[in-house]
């Protein structure tokens, strides 16, 4: 990074992507010469060496059949193991302790099901109020399967400004009625990072099973799951992984847990060498991978396989770092170029506590994104009047940022977005 000065040239952005040691793996990635990407942290671009997985796996189906599950070059009997492994140093973990598999929501429905044990007074699980809603009806109907009142056992950590949630509050929050503590790494809207090492101790302090949802985190900055203790966590890997729309999603119990049969079993939660045992008495794996439940979605995992070569050869500390430099650059422009606009930071300033996107925050939002769109200019609208802008580490540059603040400052300038509703669309 260069000592030069802040500026809002286009040539300030061009010097800063000559000095980017990551710039090349933009070449890795399906990008559209006339359009700037700026959604990564809702669905990933595609990668060449995702589809090469891809490709890969359909050829061991043609040539292998059934046999494709033992031979071939990644046989997929051991393809959610594997994965796991090289998933472990996104989220700071053990190989043992991670496992791919299943989707978001069902990953939290398994661990709700395995973690949740109320007992005595300690009957309520804390959550916050800017949860995303599938998490929030995970807990809800989990909360409804013990017989419990959601409306009195679902306790949500208040927001004061709609944005932020204090950790001060969670751990105020943290009574001698909680069974089990649920929240995100960074909020999906706000970007805010929680501090997820010091809930973690307050936590464990209390005796109470911590756990967190790092969707957008995971594939965005570093985590030391098992160095802080966490109990446990799940992801899904569409976001800043980029392995694809549905793609299979991921699983970290600490290993003190490991042993433990899951709340939700299936066939696949077997020890693999008893699995075709066929006995009705399950023996659980002695790794993650017990929270499995049934036969793995082959084609939807295989293209995570091409993901993680590209993190493993990026590395995590190395692409958080450049992605605060562009959230860091973008937030510059945006307070130059966009002041007479009514825009509003909606994400923490500081490093430590933003994650990897921009998030403004203006009443015109949602079409102020349709001209963005218009403009090619790929925005995250998020209801009523929050637009998040992602420049992902792996494919976005510098000049793709200095191009979306111009293009959003031309909207303003000429009115643009009158030309459309303020509306959101049904995907949104
Ligand atoms: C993206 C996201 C989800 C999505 O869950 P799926 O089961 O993959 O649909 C859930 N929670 C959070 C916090 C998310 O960001």
């Amino acid at each position: 990074m260069g000592t030069q000065a802040f500026g809002a040239s286009k040539e300030y952005a061009s010097n800063l992507d000559q000095q980017d040691e990551l710039a090349f793996f933009r070449d890795e990635f399906y990008t559209k010469q006339d359009s700037i990407y700026l959604i990564g942290n809702s669905l990933g671009l595609l990668s060449k060496r995702s589809e090469e997985a891809l490709e890969a796996i359909k050829e061991s189906w043609k040539e292998f059949g059934i046999d494709g599950w033992t031979e071939g070059e990644e046989p997929w009997f051991y393809l959610s193991e594997k994965l796991g492994e090289k998933s472990a140093p996104l989220v700071g973990a053990k190989p043992e302790e991670v496992i791919a598999t299943g989707s978001t929501t069902v990953n939290l429905h398994q661990l709700i099901a395995t973690f949740y044990k109320p007992e005595g007074k300690r009957t309520k699980i804390l959550a916050d109020e800017l949860t995303f809603p599938s998490d929030i009806f995970a807990l809800q109907s989990q909360l409804k399967l013990k017989g419990y009142d959601p409306e009195e056992h679902l306790i949500q950590v208040k927001s004061k400004d709609g944005r932020i949630i204090e950790e001060d509050d969670i751990i105020a929050a943290m009574k001698d009625d909680i069974a089990l503590i649920m929240l995100p790494s960074v909020m999906y809207r706000s970007g805010q990072v929680l501090d997820m090492k010091r809930l973690t101790e307050e936590a464990k302090k209390r005796n109470i099973i911590v756990g967190f949802d790092l969707c957008h985190s995971i594939g965005a900055l570093p985590h030391a799951l098992s160095e802080w203790g966490v109990d446990f966590a799940f992801w899904c890997n569409y976001k800043y992984v980029n392995a694809g729309p549905g793609s299979v999603a991921g699983i970290y119990v600490n290993e003190r847990h490991l042993g433990k049969a899951p709340g939700l079993a299936g066939w696949f939660s077997s020890d693999k060498t008893r699995q075709f045992d066929m006995d009705h008495q399950l023996t659980p794996a002695d790794t993650a991978g017990a929270f499995q439940i049934g036969t793995p979605h082959m084609l939807s995992l295989a293209p995570l396989r091409g993901s993680l070569e590209i993190f493993a050869e990026a590395g995590i500390d190395r692409l958080r770092k450049k992605s605060l430099r562009l959230t860091q650059y973008m937030m510059d422009l945006v307070d130059q170029e966009l002041k007479d606009y009514g825009f509003e930071i909606g994400n923490p300033r500081e490093d430590h506590r933003r994650g990897g996107h921009v998030y403004l925050e203006h009443p015109e939002a949602a079409r102020i994104c349709k001209a963005l769109k218009a403009n090619k200019v790929i925005p995250d609208f998020r209801n009523p009047n929050g637009i998040r802008l992602t420049p992902a580490a792996l494919y976005n540059s510098f000049e793709d940022v200095w191009h979306a603040i111009q293009t959003l400052k031309k909207i303003m300038e000429e009115e643009q977005y009158k030309q459309y509703e303020n509306k959101r669309g049904v995907v949104a």
